[in-house]
């Protein structure tokens, strides 16, 4: 597949996502990085982005909840190249109901070279990049070749 490029902003559109069982942590981890998180325009399934803001005042785009179609908005967003980067603390030891979404939405931000934290470890990594408040150029399929190859 040919590649082009994608140029993020310095200010990043990040998503927010946990299953039930991790939302508390991604909560305290919200509230320890609110600062550095206020600078950026921020996205959340439906029940993690209403808790979030009412726990740390944070304005959050948010979508449908996970389960009732969500993570296939979020994954809608990263096709359309209107996601930067995600935080996803899915849930290891359980299994959710909505597993095909949870598939497809990695898978996808696995096709547009999105980069995704899925604990607070790799998310820890990712807030602390110099990155995070520069523009940045990233590799992503050159959707309009893979287009023309396909139709021509
Ligand atoms: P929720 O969805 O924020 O609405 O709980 C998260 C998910 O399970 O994808």
């Amino acid at each position: 597949m040919d590649r082009t490029t994608r140029t993020m902003a310095r200010s990043k559109h990040i998503a927010l996502v946990a299953h039930d069982n991790c939302k508390k942590d991604l909560l305290r981890w919200v509230a320890e990085h609110k600062d550095k998180l206020a600078s950026h325009e921020l996205y959340a399934t439906g029940t993690t982005g209403h808790l979030l803001s009412k726990e740390t005042g944070l304005p959050i785009t948010c979508l449908i909840s996970g389960p009732m179609g969500g993570d296939q908005q979020l994954g809608a967003l990263i096709s359309e190249g209107k996601i930067d980067m995600m935080i996803f603390f899915w849930d290891p030891l359980n299994a959710v109901p909505h597993d095909p979404d949870v598939k497809a939405l990695l898978r996808i931000s696995a096709v547009w070279n999105v980069p995704v934290a899925t604990n607070r470890a790799s998310a820890n990594f990712m807030i602390t990049s110099p990155l995070l408040d520069q523009e940045v150029a990233i590799e992503v399929p050159d959707y309009d070749s893979y287009l023309a190859e396909r139709i021509n």
